[in-house]
């Protein structure tokens, strides 16, 4: 089962991707994840997403492209994923589709997490103080949301016409969230 988890910066993708992984078993992959972990690592591809990284913008599809044939392509990934911040333009979606026919396999559900942008902001301020994320000052946030609202947010209607997207509420308790996650999964 391919599951893609869409949803603003915040709005706790992270964490209900991690449970439902602990839940389900199929691996979560977040490639802002992995771009974090190439900036610390210091190697060509976190040198360029480094600086769009750091000033809440995306990095380019034509560099995300490749990381994510590659994530598709893990042997770990064979027999589904959860796919935490990606895709996140329509080129990547488009992509994502493409590579995944490749393997004779697709999306099977979308889950967008609905949070009010002032929560979000609350949020994000909450985490820079606790993770010391680098784009989670008020300058960087406000961008991502800006961004998020450009560029990722028409794939909400991208995957609502292919009849696979529900839409969930980010409100609550983790577990509450967890819960309404899991029902539209196990559907
Ligand atoms: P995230 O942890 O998913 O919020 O990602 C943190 C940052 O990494 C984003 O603000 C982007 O700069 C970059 N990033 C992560 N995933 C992608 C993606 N699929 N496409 C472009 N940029 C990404």
């Amino acid at each position: 089962m391919n599951i893609i988890l869409l949803g603003p910066p915040g709005s706790g993708k992270g964490t209900q991707g991690a449970l439902l992984s602990q839940r389900t078993g199929l691996p979560r992959v977040s490639t802002g994840d992995l771009l974090r972990s190439a900036v610390q690592r210091d190697t060509p591809l976190g040198r360029e997403a480094k600086q769009y990284m750091d000033q809440g913008l995306l990095v380019p599809d034509a560099v995300i492209l490749g990381l994510i044939e590659e994530v598709l392509a893990l042997p770990e990934a064979a027999n589904g994923i959860i796919m935490d911040g990606f895709p996140r333009t329509v080129a990547q979606a488009e992509a994502v589709d493409r590579l995944l026919a490749e393997r004779q396999t697709a999306v099977d559900r979308v889950l967008s997490i609905d949070v009010p942008e002032e929560e979000l902001v609350r949020r994000m301020t909450g985490r820079a103080r606790v993770e010391g994320r680098v784009d989670d000052t008020p300058e960087t946030i406000r961008q991502r949301l800006v961004v998020y609202e450009e560029q990722t947010a028409p794939l909400v209607a991208y995957y609502n016409e292919r009849g696979l997207l529900t839409g969930v509420s980010g409100m609550g308790r983790i577990e509450e969230i967890a819960e309404r996650v899991e029902e539209v999964v196990g559907r």
